[in-house]
């Protein structure tokens, strides 16, 4: 199935964990594996904590020191966003975890983290169950 996600920043973190839970929930399948793929070039998809704000918060601020949005990208002759591109293919596009009982099966503070890199946008995913 393919669902939108509305940002609201340039660059975001964002938790989907409970709405591909509720996805998962819907669809009926107690075990599988969940792929979640993100259909852009400058946004991405991870797991990583979703108990303290400030680790999303970290990667971004370690992103943005990485990938530098004022460095002179070849890309921004044509898009303004050469960083965001980088940033997307550090992170990744897609992930898959395995679904136990009905629901993802993450550790105790895993969470599943929808990354804007050039936003404000509407982003579509795709969930294969
Ligand atoms: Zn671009």
């Amino acid at each position: 199935m393919e669902f939108q996600i509305k940002t609201k920043k340039r660059e975001e973190i964002i938790d989907i964990t409970e709405l591909i839970n509720d996805k998962i929930k819907n669809s009926g399948c107690k075990n599988g594996i969940a792929h979640i793929c993100v259909l852009h070039t400058t946004a991405a998809i991870t797991i990583n904590e979703n108990e303290d704000p400030n680790v999303p918060q970290d990667l971004l601020n370690f992103l943005a020191k990485l990938v530098p949005k004022e460095e002179k990208w070849t890309h921004n002759k044509i898009d303004s966003n050469g960083d965001s591109h980088i940033k997307a293919s550090l992170i990744g596009n897609s992930i898959h975890i395995p679904i136990k009982n009905g629901e993802l099966h993450l550790g105790r503070y895993q969470g599943i983290m929808f990354c804007e890199f050039d936003g404000p946008r509407t982003r579509n995913v795709i969930l294969k169950i």
